[in-house]
């Protein structure tokens, strides 16, 4: 049997920054505009013209920096990256290379290696049937694209597998929109993710020969891809063959790998430093009050919600790194400060979720709103309600919203009233003697008779924990 091979993952994410112009000229940035209307001289590449840094896009640069925890250079140049295709009409795009922005982060347990500016290139897309001299298609270019200014963001090869990779990109991407730094849309192109992949004998020290997967533009996708590439791999591996460095492409229909080309290297850019750019070099009392001024993010929510609200940590993980489900949580939390933060939190990540995602919606795009969550749960610890009628409650809430108090005489789901429920068991105790002796005899699997005698008579909506505590003590155990 051949060694066990593990997987490494490292990762490339491009982000688009949202600021109001591009990265070195005045051209507005608009998603969705009609193609070629933001243009201007620098942008497409006109000889003589000259390029002005954008401060915003500076700020936004160093913010994310800051955020994953990296060190910002004191001085950092910009490079021109040489490279002829027709979605970059200077022939260059301007980007950072040997001093980049900032280095050594860390986000989610992945060491960051750099975080760096650079413009976006235009966007080509392809009609009709291309790739022939006399094909009937062609391929059209939209310059609004070109000059967008573009944060890029590399990963040292820390993630192990693929479902890691995709849940990570989600830690990163809840990060960044906390930042408001971009609008980080993968759908859209403002979030762009290339996954490096290789395998390797678990015990070996060294890396394997990795590949890169370009441009995964959805998570599941990018956990597809990576699946797919490492099943490959593998094969290659196990049949005595050796995997090659090259770019390939995933195509999601078919779950294919195709080459794009064998791998680049830097010399092949002939990168040199852009001679009409001054250095960025922020000062220390700048990048200092960039830090003061993060949000919150994600980890450190996670951390309150485990230390100061005791949530266990998977759970306080699933609401912090998702930023609409920690604002549902935090606000059910306020309005309910009769229920405890952990139990709201079991409902909001367990059933609201489920229910939510049965109509394709997030729980706040429900009709369930976070105090009418919070009142449900704060009657389900009153006991006025069981687990089950708490259940139905909340699906009338996912529905069709309303006041969970309401809900419950309107279905007639009240637990009832405790000295009723008091009664209920003292007749059962008295109707089944036997189970009773049974039980404090010391028997335990009896007290099923006695808590099913009550359920039948309270037709299943008394709480099962509170029988059973009744019914040892009218016992007296
Ligand atoms: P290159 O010089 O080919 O661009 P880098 O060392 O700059 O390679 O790494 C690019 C990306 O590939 C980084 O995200 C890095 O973590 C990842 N990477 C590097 N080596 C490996 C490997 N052997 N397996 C998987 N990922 C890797
Ligand atoms: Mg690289
Ligand atoms: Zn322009």
């Amino acid at each position: 049997m051949s060694a066990e091979l593990v997987p490494t993952i490292g990762l490339e994410i491009h982000v688009q920054l949202l600021t109001r112009t591009k990265m070195f000229c005045g051209c507005e940035l608009e998603f969705g505009a009609e193609p070629n209307v933001h243009t201007c001289p620098v942008c497409l590449g006109h000889p003589g013209t000259l390029p002005v840094p954008n401060e915003q896009a500076i700020e936004s640069a160093i913010r994310i920096a800051v955020a994953l925890g990296c060190e910002v250079a004191p001085r950092s140049g910009f490079h021109r990256k040489n490279y002829f295709y027709p979605d970059l009409p200077k022939g260059y795009q301007i980007s950072q290379f040997d001093v980049p922005l900032a280095t050594a982060g860390r986000l989610g347990g992945v060491r960051i290696h750099r975080v760096h500016l650079e413009e976006d290139a235009a966007k080509l897309s392809h009609v009709g049937e291309t790739g022939r001299i006399h094909g009937s298609g062609a391929s059209l270019v939209d310059f609004n694209r070109g000059g967008t200014p573009l944060v890029e963001i590399v990963t040292e090869p820390d993630i192990d597998d693929p479902a890691a990779a995709r849940e990570w990109l989600a830690l990163l991407r809840t990060t960044l929109r906390q930042l408001g730094v971009s609008d980080v849309n993968m759908e859209e192109g403002s979030l762009r993710c290339d996954a490096n992949v290789s395998i390797r004998p678990a015990a070996s020290p060294e890396l394997g020969v990795k590949t890169e997967l370009k441009n995964m533009n959805s998570f599941r996708y990018l956990e597809r891809g990576v699946e797919a590439e490492i099943a490959r791999q593998r094969e290659i591996v196990e049949s005595g063959g050796a995997v090659e460095q090259e770019t390939l492409h995933f195509d999601p229909a078919g779950g294919t790998l195709t080459p794009l080309r064998s791998k680049e290297y830097a010399h092949d850019y002939r990168y040199f430093p852009e001679p009409d750019l001054a250095p960025v070099a922020p000062s220390a009392a700048a990048v200092d009050a960039a830090r003061a001024s993060l949000p919150e993010l994600p980890e450190q929510r996670r951390d309150r919600y485990e230390a100061d609200l005791g949530l266990k940590p998977e759970v306080a993980r699933r609401l912090a790194f998702d930023a609409s489900l920690a604002a549902f949580f935090e606000e059910a939390v306020t309005a309910g400060s009769a229920s405890a933060p952990a139990a709201l939190a079991n409902w909001i990540t367990g059933d609201l979720v489920a229910l939510a995602r049965e109509r394709g919606l997030e729980p706040a795009a429900t009709a369930a709103t976070p105090a009418a969550v919070a009142a449900l749960v704060g009657l389900l610890a009153a006991g006025e309600v069981n687990r089950g009628g708490a259940r139905e409650v909340l699906e009338v809430l996912v529905r069709d919203g309303g006041e969970p108090a309401a809900i419950v005489d309107r279905l007639d789901l009240g637990a009832g009233d405790p000295d009723e429920l008091a009664a209920i068991v003292k007749r059962a105790i008295e109707e089944d003697a036997d189970a009773a002796a049974k039980v404090r005899a010391g028997e335990g699997k009896a007290i099923g008779a006695l808590v099913g005698a009550v359920m039948r008579e309270t037709r299943g909506k008394a709480d099962g924990g509170e029988v059973t505590r009744l019914i040892r003590e009218q016992l007296d155990l």
